[in-house]
């Protein structure tokens, strides 16, 4: 099932009298059950097409279909209104409240959408056991590694079930071997839940992770690539 799609994308900035096509052409269909990466080098307008995705920053031309719905006709109220019903993001500096604990951040969204606080709290543990932090569930953000940081930021975009997750270098504080271990989550979550994960990247190996990836090169996709099999088996 297409979750996301986009046709002749263009995002045009003026600077001074010039023109910088940040995307130039974008034509992809994102689908349920898919983990993929945006990969390219800094200034190839990968924060660009993710702003746009997120409804965050408005398209200079062209259609962006989630879910069904063409978001560049949405205003920002709308656009506010389907962020909370069916998108989660993934920080690279996990963006937790630092003297909540676990539970309390991961429950964070959902006392948002005014969730009572038993079933929140229900909730983000069920979430914390998903990424594997049942024995961390009461630690404050503030004394976990960044592993698990990311782990808590990861059942907290999770916890109000999306259709679709953001991840904007999600990977980008961690070292090898935890950059790994939130990969290997991150693909069996996607498996398991079926949703779609977008996650934007400038490393190859680490894109390598994802079912398909992005190539993204001045503002254009240059070519889909598949995953290698021996990458997931690894
Ligand atoms: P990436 O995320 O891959 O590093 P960006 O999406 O940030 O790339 O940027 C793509 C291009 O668009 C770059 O040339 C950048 O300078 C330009 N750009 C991005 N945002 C703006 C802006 N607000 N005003 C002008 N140019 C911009
Ligand atoms: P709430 O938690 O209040 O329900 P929403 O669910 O509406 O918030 O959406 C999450 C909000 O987080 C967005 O409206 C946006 O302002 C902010 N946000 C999420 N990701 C990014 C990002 N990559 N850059 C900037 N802001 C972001």
């Amino acid at each position: 099932t297409p979750v996301i799609r986009v046709k002749n994308l263009y995002k045009i900035y003026q600077v001074g009298t010039n023109k910088v096509y940040a995307l130039n052409g974008v034509d992809f269909t994102m689908y349920k059950g898919e983990f993929c990466a945006i990969v390219g080098p800094s200034g190839s307008g990968k924060s660009t097409l993710l702003n746009m995705l997120a409804g965050l920053e408005k398209p200079t031309k062209g259609e962006i279909i989630i879910a069904g719905k063409h978001m560049e006709r949405m205003d920002e109220n709308q656009l506010v209104q389907f962020r909370r019903e069916n998108v989660g993001f993934i920080f690279q500096s996990y963006n937790l409240l630092k003297t909540l604990n676990a539970v309390e951040n991961v429950a964070l969204p959902l006392s948002f959408r005014g969730v009572p606080k038993k079933i929140r709290n229900a909730k983000a543990e069920e979430y914390l056991k998903l990424v594997g932090l049942e024995k961390q569930m009461k630690h404050m953000a503030n004394a976990m590694s960044g592993g698990q940081q990311q782990r808590v930021g990861i059942a907290r975009a999770l916890v109000v079930n999306p259709k679709i997750i953001f991840a904007d270098e999600p990977t980008g504080n961690l070292d090898s071997k935890t950059t790994m271990e939130v990969l290997k989550l991150m693909q069996r979550i996607v498996r398991e839940q079926q949703q779609t994960l977008v996650m934007v990247t400038h490393d190859n190996y680490i894109a390598g992770f994802a079912d398909r990836q992005f190539h993204i090169v001045d503002g254009k996709i240059l070519k889909i690539e598949e995953k290698k099999k021996e990458t997931e088996e690894a």
